[in-house]
């Protein structure tokens, strides 16, 4: 590992892994062996191998996985569901499966087409019902924290398209731990400082089984061209996005947005389903959901447990 002057083994790295998420949960103080977590998992080898090292740390953690439909050509959702599943199963850990279409009456491509969201890509429409649904989740079964398996490259290809666009906002609230709200769980990313071949390396060493194709749908993203751009940069100078992404959270520590970290948008309850919203009335996942049908509103349990 170029960029942090260091070789290990494979006994000593898969022991550096761990001892160094322990570090970056405590750090942010992302949440303690008290506290129950719920973690998102995409059958991939970030949120997957998150859910071992946490198993292996010994924390409380469930695994969530969402079902989106996405399954023409790699039959992407499919192979996601049996990974997630087997992973669980083999360890014995609770796993939450919400399949989109089941619960909701559509898969998400079918919304996106519906809606119009997203003629060619339903990643808005992906990204808004994943954050609804694991709120929910999060909330239903009292969970204290949701984790992601966001890495390092994740995070900085995220940082440099908002700094590409000054977009104040998403860069005040980017960050490793997001302190929840009344009716929102707290987010946390333990996994934000590892590099994504890091990860990699942690999955097949510890022989997880993992799904390597990315979904269709992430084919030419600007996260994935913004990852590139990284890359090519690391290449010269090794730990370029290390500092990239640390300094910039130590300029926020230090005053960048001096001034604004008290500015809270007003939230209300959403008439449907109960989760904050800005908009008065319903909130934008259930107005998405109810265009042209009823409101489906799932109490808890409704997902299936495997
Ligand atoms: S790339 Fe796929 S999984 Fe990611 S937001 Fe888009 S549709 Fe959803």
């Amino acid at each position: 590992m170029r960029q942090h002057k260091l070789a290990l083994c494979k006994e000593h790295y898969l022991e550096w892994v761990p001892a160094q998420t322990e570090r970056i949960i405590r750090k942010y103080e992302m949440f303690t062996r008290h506290e129950k977590v719920l973690v998102a998992v995409s059958g991939g080898k970030d949120s997957l191998s998150l859910w071992d090292i946490l198993i292996r740390l010994g924390y409380q953690a469930d695994g969530l996985y969402i079902g989106l439909g996405i399954d023409e050509g790699l039959h992407y959702s499919t192979e996601s569901r049996r990974l997630n599943e087997k992973f669980a199963s083999e360890r014995g850990m609770k796993l939450h499966v919400v399949d989109v279409a089941e619960v909701y009456g559509e898969t998400i491509p079918a919304i996106a087409a519906r809606t119009h969201r997203g003629k060619e890509k339903p990643c808005s429409v992906c990204g808004l019902t994943k954050r609804h649904v694991m709120n929910r989740i999060a909330r239903d079964m009292a969970y204290d924290v949701l984790a992601t398996g966001h890495n390092l490259d994740d995070e900085a290809a995220v940082l440099l398209g908002n700094t590409l666009t000054w977009s104040g906002e998403y860069l005040l609230r980017q960050g490793p731990a997001l302190p929840g709200t009344p009716g929102l769980a707290r987010k946390v990313k333990p996994l934000c400082r590892f590099y994504e071949r890091e990860m990699a390396a942690y999955a097949i060493l510890r022989g997880i089984e993992y799904v390597y194709d990315e979904c269709p749908f992430a084919a030419g993203s600007t996260s994935i061209f913004n990852k590139q751009l990284l890359n090519d940069l690391e290449h010269e100078r090794p730990g370029a996005k290390l500092a990239f992404y640390l300094r910039f959270l130590e300029a926020r520590k230090a005053g960048l947005f001096a001034g604004r970290e008290d500015v809270q948008q007003e939230l209300q309850p959403c008439a449907n389903c109960g989760q904050p919203t800005s908009a008065p009335g319903l909130c934008a996942f259930c107005r998405m959901v109810a265009t042209g049908k009823a409101v489906v509103a799932p109490g808890p349990g409704q997902e299936t447990e495997a």
